[in-house]
């Protein structure tokens, strides 16, 4: 098995050369020239030249940004045969939707009525939001009752229902999402915008909407690009480096389709969450936890769901090996350590920098899970075992199966 070394992204004079939104070319790596970390092999180095390309680029719709480019595939292609291990290079399609940020905030505004008695509040990794329900006081009365209306319509059922894990939420988010550019969702501009979602959601979506134009809209919809503008330069100058560490680490080739992801003023009490068929991930860009690298962090967590699988498999044959019950939600502690631990050491070898939001200096550099709170209760204790076990994968001195057998035999 290939052994794995996370080191620097560049070596031995590699100069890697991304062309940046605008045409003109910035090099970047050049000051990791003779580190003592020669973590990449020939193949790599040529992989990451040959699939640099990235681009920024808005795209038709309410904001619609990529960072990466299609035609960057085939020259990528050209080169995969060298390793089992090479992944597509990633493409984030980055969408600021209308229909899809008013759905969130009022699943956020009938939560707030009904005084946050949803039991995921109470999750680990879930925050209270500190808001206040929005005030209605000078509004139009059309207005008032519009938008009371839509609110009571999600307090009945949908507030109560996790954003995630119910099946029902997962449809409306991504219909939802796609049908972000249409006017209204019964298909009556265009068959294209029928919706299919149930005629009582569609009704409270579209009596609310116009009351969420006039009102939030602007403003939800400009903290969302500024977001994504914010998120974007990382992922231009670390998105291939990390894409490919994360590809390495769990042994999964990087998804090649392009990753939807809808930036959303409030995105649920764990401020993102990705679901699977097809990859969507859904964040938010007002979750105080998001801002800065650990937006980055957040965004690479997220899109690393997508490669767990060959995680939870060595988890499940290990674990029932021995005998020993699966350790719930261990694979998922895993993940935030992992992304956590590269981007914590992206940020020191200085190829990740930091936002004004940041003072603290780059080997401060707190893990998003360990900054947040995660690592409490049986989460302290998966925390110890990874630093024991894994983190020698993560350096490269043991195999994937040897830090999961070994993981599972001592747990
Ligand atoms: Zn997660």
């Amino acid at each position: 098995m290939a052994e794995l070394k996370l080191g620097p992204p560049r070596v031995e004079n590699a100069q890697i050369r991304i062309p940046s939104t605008y045409g003109a070319v910035r090099a970047f790596g050049d000051n990791m020239a003779g580190s003592a970390m020669p973590s990449l092999g020939l193949h790599r180095i040529l992989r990451v030249f040959l699939t640099a390309p990235l681009l920024l680029q808005a795209a038709t719709g309410w904001a619609a940004i990529s960072v990466g480019a299609p035609s960057a595939y085939s020259s990528q292609q050209a080169v995969t045969g060298q390793s089992g291990l090479e992944s597509p290079l990633p493409v984030f399609e980055m969408h600021s939707g209308f229909w899809v940020n008013l759905h969130h905030f009022l699943y956020l505004q009938a939560r707030l009525l009904k005084g946050n008695s949803s039991s995921t509040d109470t999750v680990r990794g879930a925050a209270q939001p500190d808001e206040l329900p929005v005030s209605l006081i000078d509004f139009p009365e059309a207005d008032i009752h519009a938008w009371q209306d839509a609110v009571a319509f999600y307090s009945k059922d949908l507030a109560g229902r996790d954003l995630l894990l119910n099946g029902d939420m997962e449809i409306i988010n991504n219909q939802l999402s796609a049908l972000e550019t249409c006017a209204e969702l019964e298909g009556k501009t265009t068959p294209l915008c029928k919706s299919g979602l149930r005629q009582d959601l569609v009704e409270a979506l579209e009596r609310a909407a116009p009351v969420y134009r006039a009102h939030w809209w602007a403003q939800q919809d400009r903290a969302n690009r500024e977001w994504i503008a914010q998120v974007a330069p990382m992922i231009q100058k670390m998105g291939v480096e990390l894409s490919s560490q994360l590809s390495d680490v769990y042994q999964r080739p990087w998804p090649s389709q392009r990753l939807r992801v809808d930036v959303v003023w409030y995105g649920g009490p764990f401020g993102a969450y990705t679901s699977l068929d097809p990859i969507h991930v859904t964040i938010s860009s007002h979750d105080p936890r998001n801002r800065g690298v650990y937006g980055f962090e957040v965004l690479f967590h997220e899109s690393s769901h997508a490669l767990a699988g060959a995680v939870t498999a060595a988890i499940a044959r290990d674990f029932r090996e021995r005998d020993k019950p699966i350790p719930r939600d261990f694979w998922h502690a895993l993940l935030f350590y992992t992304t956590g631990e590269i981007v914590r050491r992206d940020v020191e070898y200085g190829t990740m920098t930091f936002t004004p939001e940041q003072t603290s200096g780059p080997s401060a550099y707190l893990p998003y899970a360990a900054r947040f709170g995660l690592y409490s209760g049986s989460w302290e204790h998966f925390h110890g075992l990874l630093d024991l076990y894994w983190l020698p994968y993560l350096d490269g001195k043991v195999s994937f199966d040897t830090a999961m057998a070994r993981l599972a035999a001592d747990m």
